[in-house]
């Protein structure tokens, strides 16, 4: 890492990644060829797919040391994390040879099409229809909230191909190329002021028929296993960054002056001692398992750290005073506490709400009684 973030890559600061996916992103794309050129992406794919079979042990190490070495955050997440680990597991032959080494290589970038207007927690409610027209799906609907639709190559989009079909049954999981006059992409600009996330409209959407993942009907089932990779491995990375903004937090403070007042001592040594508690309860919860889904357990820290960040993201601002209310350069330029205060706001959304985490917990967990059908 040290002979490696150098240059244009170590400008960047390690900037980049969830609340701050745009910045220097071009520099971002190319720093994953470098991270693929030396064997460092995909480490926890097996060997026979160009990963290094790394286990979690190694892999929280590998994202420890990342965090440490301010490396730039990483482009390709979504096809390291989650599309690939769902190839792996239920593609075909001839989909892991097309899909699976552009990942690794860094190369190709994919985007998340599950979110519609009105599926979202109740992700069941999918209505995107997809139709075969000879070869090909023909796919005409809406997703959103779809985040680097604008810089991905590929969509997984979960589909409803069986016309009259409710809920989860007649889904199918479709690889849609996003390069073509039938998909519009539709920037979201957040509160941040950067556009993270798109609507993307499907109008006549052309994929081979090939291109479905699972068997056609059965795309719940992989959709839902996608989820599970999300809320493991996947968001450790997102996680560990969590030292690197606490040190710069107690620096700030100290360059304040603010270190010494009791009330500030506690909120950060309190803070601290839940980042540690944090850390603990992931490593304690990716212990045991082998693959890379999440136990129920990892709703446990998924609540927990999103809750936690909003939480630091306060204390930030309380901290900087007035400072916290002007921009550093105009018209929108926000300062990293100020992007991380307001980006947090939608950690206890994504990947699963806070509310539907503890759904999780209570009935996976605890083995409480399942929420009441039909309160949806
Ligand atoms: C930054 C960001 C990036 C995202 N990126 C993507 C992406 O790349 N691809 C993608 O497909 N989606 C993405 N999403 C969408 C995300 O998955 C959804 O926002 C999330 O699942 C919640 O759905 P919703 O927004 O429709 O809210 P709703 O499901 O409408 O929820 C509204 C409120 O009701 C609560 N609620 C809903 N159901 C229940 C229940 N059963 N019990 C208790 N409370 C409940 C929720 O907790 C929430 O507070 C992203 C979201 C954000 C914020």
């Amino acid at each position: 890492m040290e002979d490696h973030v150098v240059g244009e890559y170590a400008a960047l600061g390690g900037r980049g990644g969830s609340g701050d996916e745009t910045f220097g992103f071009e520099v971002r794309h190319e720093w994953e060829h470098e991270l693929a050129a030396g064997g460092w992406t995909c480490l926890g794919w097996p060997v026979e797919y160009g990963g290094r079979g790394a286990s979690i042990s190694q892999q929280v190490i590998f994202h420890e040391e990342y965090a440490r070495a301010r490396a730039p955050g990483r482009v390709a997440v979504v096809g390291e994390g989650l599309i690939g680990p769902t190839i792996i597991r239920f593609g075909t032959d001839a989909q892991k040879r097309r899909f699976l080494p552009p990942i690794v290589a860094g190369t190709e970038l994919w985007c998340q099409g599950y979110s519609e207007p009105d599926a979202g927690s109740d992700l069941a409610n999918i209505k995107t229809p997809a139709e075969l027209d000879g070869s090909e799906w023909a796919i005409t609907g809406q997703k959103v909230w779809t985040s680097l639709a604008q810089q991905a190559q590929w969509c997984f989009v979960v589909c409803r191909t069986e016309p009259g079909s409710v809920r989860h049954r007649g889904l199918s999981y479709l690889l849609v190329p996003m390069d073509q006059d039938g998909v519009d992409v539709r920037p979201l600009r957040q509160l941040t002021g950067t556009a993270e996330f798109n609507e993307v409209f499907f109008d006549g959407a052309r994929t081979a028929r090939e291109n479905v993942v699972g068997d056609v009907g059965d795309g719940w089932r992989v959709a839902l296993a996608t989820l599970s990779f999300e809320r493991g491995i996947a968001m450790l990375g997102h996680q560990l960054s969590f030292v690197r903004e606490f040190d710069r937090l107690v620096s700030a403070a100290r360059e304040r002056g603010r270190s010494d007042e009791p009330l500030v001592r506690q909120q950060l040594a309190a803070a601290y001692a839940e980042l540690c508690i944090m850390r603990y309860n992931t490593l304690r919860s990716l212990s045991g398992i082998d693959g890379p889904e999440a136990p129920p357990e990892a709703s446990i820290a998924k609540l927990f750290w999103g809750t936690w960040h909003q939480r630091l993201g306060e204390l930030a601002v309380d901290l900087l005073g007035v400072e916290a209310t002007v921009c550093t350069a105009f018209p929108y330029e926000l300062g990293d506490f100020q992007r991380s205060f307001l980006f947090s706001r939608a950690e206890t959304i994504y990947g699963g709400s806070n509310q539907i985490q503890r759904n999780i917990v209570g009935e996976r967990v605890l083995g409480l009684a399942p929420e009441p059908k039909g309160s949806r």
